[in-house]
């Protein structure tokens, strides 16, 4: 099966929206096997989504449109689809009946307006909306081809994706030939991507399946071990290898899989040896203190933390010399170490850690460049 997104909005193409249904859509249907050729975004324009959805129609099975089914005289896709496959907007009583029932629920007056939302292109079925008012529609076409309109609001989109589209696509691909796509993550950090690609770039070329693409993330780098498979535990038997060649290369600079960021692999170990750990922090302002304390359970390893930006608040709290300071200045490994060792004495923790830098964008020089941390 072949899909092509649509997202309709011009706070799309206007940048004022940054847009995640696409994402989201195209990782459900990577996740069902379903190939994604192309993906468009067009504005509040009736004319330009119907030529759109004409030509999606020529090159995909399923074609999914996301927003512009809004109750305002903007929301115009319904209008456009009925355009393209030259039909009528005819009302569905079930849409309507939910829809006044979403009012009624909320105990608020239904306008003029939202009965616009339960007009649907003739022969559309309404896809229940269980967190808002308008209903998704899923127009089946007569050459077995189908359209799936969505909210634009990300929540309702998923919900309607969810409860009803993946179900519907599972059901039309059939459990026989349904080739699902399973995707394993490693994460890197302490080399950037050009790094990480030039150590394994002869393993991503040689392979087709499973593949592997590089990702960089902020601070880091991921790679994304992809295999076509019939069941996962087939598709993990195609990744392991891959993954092992991998980490042979990259292993010092590997610190953990999938969602798992840094200080969730961090939490974890120091839950696990029992460790417990004070943070001191210059340039970061807070920032480390932040990401430890953001893991569930943090209160089991993180004790307390100090920003202490100036000079002298490194010296008061923590203890630093003053002279380590005036002859190195406050960005150096030596100031970083006392800082640590001030900051576990200070809390009485298993761990001190500090942090000090250049974080910009001025004090920096030729010796101490920004970014030096
Ligand atoms: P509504 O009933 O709220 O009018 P709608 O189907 O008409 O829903 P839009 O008006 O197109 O949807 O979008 C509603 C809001 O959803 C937008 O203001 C925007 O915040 C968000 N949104 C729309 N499209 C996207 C997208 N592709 N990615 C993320 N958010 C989006």
């Amino acid at each position: 099966m072949i899909a092509e997104l649509i997202m309709v909005g011009t706070e799309l193409l206007l940048g004022e929206v940054i847009d995640t249904n696409s994402a989201y859509l195209a990782q459900r249907l990577a996740e069902l096997g379903v190939d994604l050729y192309y993906v468009s975004r067009v504005g509040d324009n009736r004319r330009r989504i119907a030529q759109l959805v004409n030509q999606a129609h020529q090159r995909a099975d399923l074609i999914i449109i996301s927003g512009g089914l809004g109750p305002t005289a903007d929301d115009l896709t319904k209008e456009a689809v009925a355009d393209a496959f030259g039909l009528e907007l005819v009302l569905c009583g079930e849409a309507l009946a939910e829809i006044e029932e979403h009012f009624r629920r909320l105990n608020r007056t239904m306008s003029e307006n939202n009965k616009r939302q339960a007009y649907l292109p003739a022969g559309g079925k309404a896809l229940s909306n269980p967190k808002g008012t308008a209903p998704g529609v899923l127009l089946e076409l007569p050459d077995g081809k189908a359209v799936i309109m969505l909210p634009g609001v990300p929540v309702e989109l998923k919900a309607i994706m969810e409860d009803s589209v993946i179900p519907y696509i599972q059901q039309k691909l059939g459990d026989e030939n349904r080739a699902d796509i399973y995707s394993k993550i490693l994460r890197f950090y302490g080399l950037g991507e050009s790094a990480i690609d030039n150590i394994v770039q002869d393993i991503i070329a040689a392979q087709t399946n499973p593949t592997i693409a590089p990702y960089a993330g902020s601070g880091e780098v991921r790679l994304r071990i992809t295999a076509k498979a019939a069941n996962e535990s087939e598709a993990l038997r195609l990744i392991e290898p891959v993954e092992r060649k991998l980490l042979d290369r990259l292993g010092p600079y590997f610190y953990g899989y999938g969602d798992e960021g840094l200080e969730v692999v961090a939490a974890r170990l120091l839950l696990s040896r029992k460790k417990t750990v004070a943070v001191a922090e210059s340039c970061t302002g807070g920032l480390i203190s932040h990401k430890l304390t953001n893991v569930p359970g943090s209160a089991g390893y993180y004790m307390q933390g100090a920003v202490t930006y100036s000079n002298a608040a490194k010296t008061a709290v923590l203890g630093v010399d003053s002279r380590l300071l005036e002859q190195f200045g406050a960005e150096c490994r030596q100031v970083a170490k006392a800082m640590a060792e001030g900051g576990r004495q200070w809390a009485g923790t298993d761990i001190g850690l500090a942090v000090t830098g250049i974080a910009g964008p001025g004090g920096g020089s030729a010796a101490k460049p920004v970014g030096l941390v």
